[in-house]
């Protein structure tokens, strides 16, 4: 699996872009290309990592915010919303942060924008603070939480984000209850959604 990192802040790739071809090449990566998009008056550098094939690409532009994301291609093979429930379950703790909700946690940080989205074939994490200190360190905690989740150790973490069945009264029907599982009910509740997802299908 590849991973993409994605990146558009000033203050913070400007060292990248100073980075000789002795410094990116000695850590591993090899400058594939570099270009000015006029449109977002942003400079575009991208980095290919030698032996994973990870690709590294640095934004830079006069936004004050300082941007981090990173991106798994997630192809599921079927509609049992794995990969959803992944994206839960690495938010679940890590290594270093060995919290239960570490997310709910960083939504108390200055950030200005944070976030995980599942999408039909890849997984994003983002997130945007305008402080650098604090960029830096929700970039850890996302970096921690994406390469070393506690969910591969802990089952019950599928268990409770994934769909899963109830009883508590033998005398009552069996129920389908789990975190993702509830909110799908409430985005496939909305018609353009369905709309969108029967579009989408008759498309791929
Ligand atoms: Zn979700």
């Amino acid at each position: 699996m590849s991973e993409f990192f994605f990146s558009s802040f000033s203050r913070v790739t400007r060292p990248l872009l100073k980075l000789t071809k002795k410094h990116f090449s000695s850590l591993g990566f090899e400058k594939v290309s570099e270009e000015f998009i006029p449109e977002w008056k942003s400079n575009a550098v991208l980095f290919r990592h030698r032996k994973t094939g990870a690709e590294v690409m640095s934004v830079s532009n006069n936004d004050e915010n300082k941007v981090f994301g990173i991106v798994f291609r997630t192809p599921p093979k079927d509609s049992t919303g794995i990969a959803h429930i992944l994206e839960h379950s690495v938010l679940c703790g890590s290594r270093k942060y060995p919290l239960k909700e570490p997310f709910v946690v960083m939504k108390g940080s200055l950030h200005t924008y944070l976030n995980a989205s599942t999408y039909a074939d890849r997984t994003c994490y983002k997130v945007a603070s305008t402080n650098t200190k604090d960029f830096y360190n929700l970039v850890d905690v996302y970096l921690d939480a994406v390469f070393f989740p506690r969910c591969v150790e802990d089952f019950q973490t599928f268990q409770q984000e994934g769909w899963h069945f109830e009883l508590n009264d033998s005398s009552e029907d069996i129920t389908y209850k789990g975190v993702v599982f509830n909110e799908m009910k409430g985005v496939y509740s909305q018609p353009d959604r369905i709309l969108y997802r029967a579009s989408q299908r008759a498309s791929f």
